[in-house]
């Protein structure tokens, strides 16, 4: 459950206004909008992505205090490393069942005779 970024309390993410301050939370009171407020003195500008590589063409960068559009460029690298991550724990192991083919087909034999070997004694 997200916070307040006025009074810190804990608020519904589909609510619109917060139920505590009357602070706005969404855009036009759609729930489907979220608004994006800085927190302190600084600007959302200084830590958004569009800002960071130059896409935004809103009149109101780089002084926005509140913006629709914000994009954390702190979440977004956390993601990127999450996906390096990911695919390189895949790409592990691919690469480590190339290099050991053989040896996964020497223990895919054994198994396929012991199995075979268990059903003949029935
Ligand atoms: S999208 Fe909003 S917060 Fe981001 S750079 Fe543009 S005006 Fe600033
Ligand atoms: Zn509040």
């Amino acid at each position: 459950m997200p916070n307040c970024p006025k009074c810190h309390q804990p608020v519904n993410a589909q609510v619109t206004t917060c139920p505590y301050c009357r602070t706005e939370l969404k855009a036009y009171g759609h729930p489907g909008i979220p608004l994006h407020r800085a927190t302190g003195e600084e600007f959302l500008c200084n830590t958004c992505t569009y800002h960071e590589d130059d896409t935004c063409t809103f009149s109101k960068r780089p002084y926005a205090k509140e913006c629709t559009m914000y994009s954390d460029r702190s979440q977004e690298s956390q993601q990127i490393t999450a996906t390096r991550y990911s695919l390189g724990w895949r790409h592990s192991l691919q690469l480590w069942c190339q290099r050991n083919q053989p040896l996964l087909l020497l223990c895919g034999l054994i198994v396929v005779s012991l199995a075979i070997a268990f059903y003949a004694r029935k």
